[in-house]
This record gives C-alpha cells, structure tokens and sequence, in this order.
C-alpha cells in the first residue's frame, strides 16, 4: 500500500518521520534525543518535536518519574530545596495566588517526588529527594509535508516564519517524502533560509537543506522545559489514545521501520480523525479474543496500546544507557 492510498498521508508520514527521528537523529551525527508529536504552545503546534538530552541527567530525570510534570508540578519539583524550607521560601513566587501552590506541594509528596511536613508555625516544608536534572539540551521542531511542492512550501512559509522569528526552538525542519529528485529552486525560495529541508525515504535520509541554529530567549527557559515535559510524558506513540485499537479491524502494520495502525475494513491506513467512536465500520473485538492466551483485564486493544508503551520505555531506558556508552 502507498501513501497514496493513504486516507491520512500526512498521519502516517508523521509516524515514520517520528520513528527515523529516534532511531538516527541528528542528521550531522547520532546525539541521544527523545522525540513527541503535535505539540508546542497555545499560538503553534509542531508535528514532530525532537528534545536532544543529556544521557546521564535524562537518565536521572526518568528515575524520578515515569510521567511528565505538569507546569505546577514542575515547579515544585524543580525548586525543591535541599534542606526542609516553607514552600514559600523555595519557590520563586508565581503569578498566582500562593494557595494554589500547596496542593501542588502534597501532589508532589504522594507521588514520591518530595517529602512535606509541618514546620514551625503550621507552615508547609518540603525539600527534595533528588535534584531536578538539567537534562534537556536543545529542542528542534519538525514540520511534516510528505508532498513539498511549491504550492505547499508557500502555504508554510508564514508559519516557518513565525518559528524562526519566535525562536523557541533551537532548529527548524520541513521534512518531506524522498522523491529521489532535485529540488526546485523555486521552492527553496518559498522557505526560509533558515529552515533545513530533510527527505525521509523507508531505509534512508538526506538533508536538502542545512538549518540555521537559532537562538532562543533565555526568558522561554521555563516555557521551553514545559514543552520538554510533555514530550516526555507523551512521546509520539500517545495516538493510540485518540484511535480505537479495541476494534477488531485495527492493526499495527510495519511500515519501513515504524508500526503505523491500519485498518483491515477500509484497506488502508486510516487517519486518527476517522478510526474514533464515530466510525461507522467499527466492530469491538470479539469477547472470545481476551480469552485466548490474553491476561482477562486485557485483550488485543490492550495489546496495542501495551507494545507502543513498552516501546517508548525501551526507547527512555536505551537514551539513558547511552551515557555510559558514550563514556
Ligand atoms: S473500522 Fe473504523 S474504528 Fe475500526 S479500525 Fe477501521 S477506522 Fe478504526
């Protein structure tokens, strides 16, 4: 099947760009890196962001926690003293009500990532367990347009300018299917110079274009780490949340070197939009399915949802390992 044949080519070229992208990023070397999809901020959503880490501070940051922090939590946690404190003392104060931090404070304690107590005066102490690692080191943003002709570089062209402009992240890219062609100069003209241009084919890449490195504002430092969290928490494999792997027409279907659903019905890889509740040709798995060999709680949609959370947590455990190779 082509992506032609796609309901969604974008959807499915955004998996395989997000799979190269863990497995060899960065273009000019390999520097350890986890990868989301459709984040960023209120104003721009990026379809594929790349936070290059530091292995061995990475690798503390997952020890303390499976699950990105919120930006309240991340607070908390990241201003955690040393030495038992009030609250109040540690935290560079918000622009919001103090109250509001409080049970930000007892959130963190329940999930182990402070301890709290009463101090002098009934006032709420707290210090950390361990330091909050600096462990991002640059965030890339990945524009995904499987056809990059002209028509479609002039219609990014504005948003491209706006990220170069912003600058919150570190690089800006277009990637687009490999077409083993030249590039149109015409199109270059339309984008940025700024921007790299990458052409991701099933077994290989090649950059069209190198990316200027920009330079963010040292003010975006929090807005950036929340950004990191996220990507953290998510990953790019969170699709599956929004899709629906408990119908029994759903697959994972192996596609170059990512797994990309695809739907047995329709015959084609189907687009997040249309695999939801409101399928028309959804059937639920068979009740008989999570009998046969699968635990009772689960059954092949678990299953799903199981292999790409396990993926994404060999993914955590191989960046953080590669510290101790690197050295
Ligand atoms: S039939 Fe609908 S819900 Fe089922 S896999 Fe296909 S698109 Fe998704």
């Amino acid at each position: 099947m082509s992506d032609t044949a796609d309901r969604d080519p974008e959807f499915a070229f955004e998996l395989r760009v997000c799979r190269w992208a863990e497995r060899a990023w960065h273009p000019d070397g390999p520097r350890p890196a986890i990868i989301a999809r459709q984040l960023g901020t209120r104003e721009r959503r990026w379809d594929t962001v790349v936070v290059e880490v530091d292995p061995e501070a990475f690798a503390v940051r997952h020890a303390l926690s499976t699950d990105g922090f919120d930006s309240d939590l991340l607070r908390v946690v990241r201003h955690a003293p040393a030495e038992w404190a009030w609250y109040r003392d540690a935290i560079p104060e918000p622009d919001f009500p103090w109250r509001h931090v409080v049970p930000v404070v007892h959130r963190a304690a329940g999930r182990g990532l402070v301890e709290k107590r009463r101090g002098s005066r009934n006032r709420v102490e707290y210090r950390r367990i361990t330091p909050y690692p600096d462990w991002v080191e640059r965030i890339v943003a990945i524009e995904n347009k499987p056809n990059l002709d002209v028509s479609a570089a002039r219609a990014l062209a504005d948003q491209l300018e706006h990220d170069v402009s912003r600058a919150l992240a570190d690089e800006v890219w277009v990637a687009t299917e490999a077409t083993g062609r030249r590039v149109e100069p015409a199109l270059l003209e339309d984008l940025p110079v700024e921007v790299g241009i990458l052409a991701v084919g099933d077994g290989s890449t090649e950059v069209l274009w190198h990316p200027s490195k920009l330079t963010p504002d040292s003010d975006d430092a929090r807005r950036r780490l929340v950004l990191a969290e996220r990507a953290y928490d998510r990953g790019w494999r969170s699709y599956v949340d929004t899709m629906r792997p408990d119908c029994r027409h759903f697959e994972l279907d192996r596609r170059g070197m990512a797994l990309v659903p695809r739907c047995v019905a329709k015959d084609c890889y189907q687009s997040q939009r249309e695999c939801a509740h409101s399928c028309p040709s959804f059937e639920p798995e068979p009740p008989a399915w999570r009998m046969k060999g699968w635990p009772i709680e689960g059954g092949p949609g678990k299953r799903v949802r199981r292999i790409l959370d396990d993926r994404r947590e060999r993914v955590r455990e191989r960046v953080g390992e590669s510290a101790h190779e690197s050295r």
